[in-house]
């Protein structure tokens, strides 16, 4: 009988100790900017009740309508349905107005960062677990904030070391212009559907904006023709899209107008934007997705309040640094490893990690009764790039011998000396 051997629930991964080091770069430099820039940060729930995202991203969207994991619990009696979070505003909208943010000074600013969810055919790249940096703006309608939201996922990137981005960016307009809009753009796509695919061929009646960002060759096609949203902007939507494009000018953000850039959510209206790799022309793999969604806060039962945000994708942010071949910082492992002989250098040893863990020394004691060799070798398999070595004279005479365990070379100090002399040493070598 073989053993059973479990492997990760599809679409889902582990993320190694060798990968971490690209993670938390990319948490830090995204908390330093977004702190920096005023944002707070905020932990919402992995699940919330699914009725906040059939309403507020759409019941026709994938995401919802496919995509959504629902939980189903032992009882069965909770009175919700329940869902996994796909995507992190709806949820954060919820937490606005439940914990009444609209009385706090406005605009609020908030992000947060953590898992989400969708039953998404897993390909490359494509995770059913994946993870965000989510950041949005309450309570600010100016073009100020759409450029704020902007401008702060590009400063994110551009910290991290990643070159030759763009920003693609359109408007979908607004309840008011945007009807008008479709109306013309239903009537154009009338004559073309039988050239298109089958999934255009349903959004035709239920989603017709979705028709001009579909990624096939024949579809892609007839929405080159298509009348464009831009030129159909009611006078405020125009005045605020192109008063966000001048920000943009003004801080040297390299975008491109894509009148075929609708994003896949109900909720946008006015900017959305993506963020990609120059040399990604079909925006096949964006890193930085968002827009203005003025509407879904009342939506979602609060008082009319303007809001804006994104998300950057991070499995999608670590490919494209591995891809430019950016190399975060190594983490702190194991610094200085103890090693001693005998009961008088052991006792000497414990008053020494105090010394060398309060210098703020990442340092690792494990009594042993091998002999020296031995225990050399086991502090740099375990990645030490110094060892402390006392035995029984050096205990007597207050000593330490410090060994450089890359060069072998080794030092006599004095004990009171060597938590000083490790911390020049590694502030060197910077390791
Ligand atoms: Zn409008
Ligand atoms: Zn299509």
């Amino acid at each position: 009988m073989g053993k059973q051997v479990y492997q990760t629930a599809r679409g889902t991964k582990d993320i190694l100790p060798a990968e971490q080091p690209y993670w938390a770069q990319i948490k830090q430099v995204a908390e330093k900017t977004l702190l920096g820039l005023g944002f707070g940060r905020i932990t919402l729930p992995h699940f919330e009740d699914a009725d906040i995202y059939t309403k507020g991203i759409g019941a026709d969207t994938d995401i919802v309508s496919k995509e959504m994991f629902y939980l189903k619990s032992h009882t069965d009696s909770d009175s919700v349905k329940l869902a996994l979070r796909p995507e992190g505003t709806a949820g954060a909208v919820r937490s606005y107005i439940q914990n009444g943010m609209s009385s706090l000074s406005q605009p609020v600013r908030l992000y947060y960062t953590g898992a989400m969810f969708r039953h998404e055919r897993p390909q490359k790249g494509r995770f059913r677990e994946f993870y965000q940096v989510g950041v949005e703006i309450f309570g600010d309608d100016s073009a100020k904030a759409d450029y704020l939201v902007i401008m702060s996922a590009w400063e994110i990137l551009n910290r991290l070391g990643l070159k030759n981005l763009i920003v693609y960016a359109n408007s979908i307009g607004c309840p008011k212009c945007r009807p008008k809009y479709i109306a013309k753009l239903k009537k154009y796509y009338k004559s073309h559907l039988d050239n298109l695919c089958t999934d255009c061929q349903n959004r035709y009646e239920v989603n017709p904006l979705r028709l001009l960002d579909c990624k096939e060759d024949s579809c892609q096609k007839v929405a080159k023709g298509a009348p464009t949203m831009l030129d159909n902007l009611c006078t405020d939507c125009k005045t605020h899209f192109q008063q966000t494009l001048e920000y943009l000018d003004y801080f040297n953000i390299r975008y491109d107008l894509d009148p075929t850039l609708v994003r896949g959510l109900d909720y946008y209206t006015r900017t959305v934007f993506e963020i990609v790799d120059k040399s990604d022309k079909g925006r096949k793999n964006t890193i930085v997705g968002g827009g203005r969604y003025d509407g879904l806060v009342e939506l979602l039962g609060g008082h009319s309040t303007p809001a804006v945000g994104y998300s950057i994708g991070l499995e999608r942010l670590v490919g494209a640094m591995k891809e430019q071949g950016i190399k975060p910082p190594k983490t702190r492992g194991v610094e200085v490893c103890i090693l001693q002989l005998g009961d008088k250098a052991r006792e000497i040893s414990k008053k020494i990690y105090d010394t060398l863990a309060k210098s703020d020394i990442n340092v690792y004691f494990v009594p042993s009764n091998d002999g020296i060799r031995p225990q050399i070798k086991s502090a740099a398999k375990i990645g030490a790039t110094y060892a402390v070595i006392i035995g029984q004279k050096e205990a007597l005479n207050d000593e330490i011998i410090l060994r450089d365990l890359t060069s072998s070379s080794q030092e006599v100090f004095s004990s009171k000396d060597i938590a000083e002399e490790i911390k020049n040493r590694l502030i060197k070598c910077e390791c």
